[in-house]
């Protein structure tokens, strides 16, 4: 069984953290965990007015940063032990297909957070990379044979936000390369959970069409809309195992600039999806679909083989259970949003 080690077994409590897009789902869940596991020193960026932030952790530094910007990397990264870049201007495919300039505008964040890191003297740097770097025409299929990591080359991402996501792996694998800076890159295949967007044009499938299922169930409406066929298949993390995952691939040194898939092998269809929502929602719904509607591949899922070799995990937590809990949480906004409650989508 290989060794996994994790920031507490590695730094010292008081080393300082930075995590960008921390206003935002993945980059607030990570400073929520690093700040229960103990670690005194976390800095928390993020474009977004610290009120718009899902998450704000007591004694985590928060700031209002837009790290597009040098100055402003160079000011995030000062005394950093570890920098986690989560930033990039992203949603799920209604978003990812309607706005590819803001997509690939992210690479002003990596392209200077990583620069910044590295001056800073940090010890090492997490890039958070995505499947749609791997090549779209190994995923016209919804029957898909699972990506491994090397199916990003001979390259063909995803327009826009794939593109820039696989330059950016290559900033941080040439500054390990050149500069000996150590750096780490998973490629997360869609996350779900709570304190992620539900609502809004960027939220993904899992919090959509729970909404949709909530919204249904409320309004006593009988009807869903789903974007596509319903054919088109993925996998899903919750949030938890992408957090334990980030830790891990952050640590472990056979991975240094070596990108490496971090999701669940669970494929399901979209249709497969709304059902497991329908059954903890509760209702059973007249199934409409847009075959106009934004859609992205066909089939995309993660071979495990790999992060399996160097870790001897893989995210594990059931679509069912992991989505039991985003249901209950999104419904509890969407009522609070009814009560005039603040919400975060
Ligand atoms: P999110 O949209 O909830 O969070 C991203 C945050 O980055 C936002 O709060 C946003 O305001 C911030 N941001 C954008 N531009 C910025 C800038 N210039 N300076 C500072 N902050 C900026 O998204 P997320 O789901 O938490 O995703 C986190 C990371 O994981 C992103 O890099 C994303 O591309 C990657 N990723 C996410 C998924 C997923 O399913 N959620 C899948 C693959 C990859």
């Amino acid at each position: 069984m290989p060794r996994q080690l994790k920031a507490k077994d590695v730094l010292k409590k008081d080393d300082l953290i930075v995590i960008t897009g921390a206003g935002g789902f993945i980059g607030g869940s990570l400073a929520s965990y690093f700040h229960d596991l103990g670690f005194t020193r976390i800095r928390a960026l993020d474009k977004k007015p610290l009120p718009e932030w899902y998450q704000r952790v007591e004694g985590v530094e928060s700031l209002c940063l837009d790290v597009s910007y040098r100055a402003n990397a160079v000011k995030a990264c000062e005394g950093a032990v570890e920098v986690y870049n989560l930033a990039a201007d992203m949603g799920g495919m209604g978003f990812i297909e309607k706005f590819r300039i803001e997509c690939l505008r992210s690479i002003l964040i990596n392209t200077h957070m990583i620069d910044a890191a590295y001056l800073a003297g940090a010890t090492r740097y997490f890039f958070s990379s995505s499947a749609c770097v791997y090549n779209t025409d190994l995923q016209k299929d919804p029957h898909v044979r699972a990506l491994t990591e090397s199916d990003a080359y001979p390259a063909m991402s995803e327009r826009g936000y794939g593109w820039e996501k696989l330059m950016s792996e290559m900033f941080c694998q040439e500054y390990w390369a050149e500069r000996n800076f150590e750096t780490h890159i998973a490629r997360f295949h869609n996350v779900y959970g709570p304190n992620g967007t539900w609502d809004g044009g960027r939220e993904k499938a899992p919090a959509a069409l729970s909404r949709k299922v909530i919204e249904a169930k409320h309004n006593s409406n009988n009807e869903i809309l789903i974007w596509g066929s319903g054919e088109q298949t993925r996998s899903f993390m919750y949030i938890d195992d992408c957090l334990q995952g980030i830790d891990m691939i952050m640590h472990c040194k056979e991975l240094i600039a070596t990108p490496i898939n971090l999701g669940t092998s669970e494929l399901v269809s979209v249709n497969e999806l709304v059902s497991i929502i329908e059954e903890i929602g509760g209702i059973k719904l007249l199934r409409k679909y847009d075959l106009d509607a934004p859609k992205g591949v066909a089939g995309r899922n993660s071979d495990n083989t790999f992060i399996q070799q160097v870790l001897g995990w893989e995210p594990n937590t059931p679509l069912r259970e992991g989505m039991k809990t985003t249901y209950r949480w999104i419904e509890q906004q969407y009522l609070d949003r009814l009560a005039g409650k603040p919400t975060i989508s």
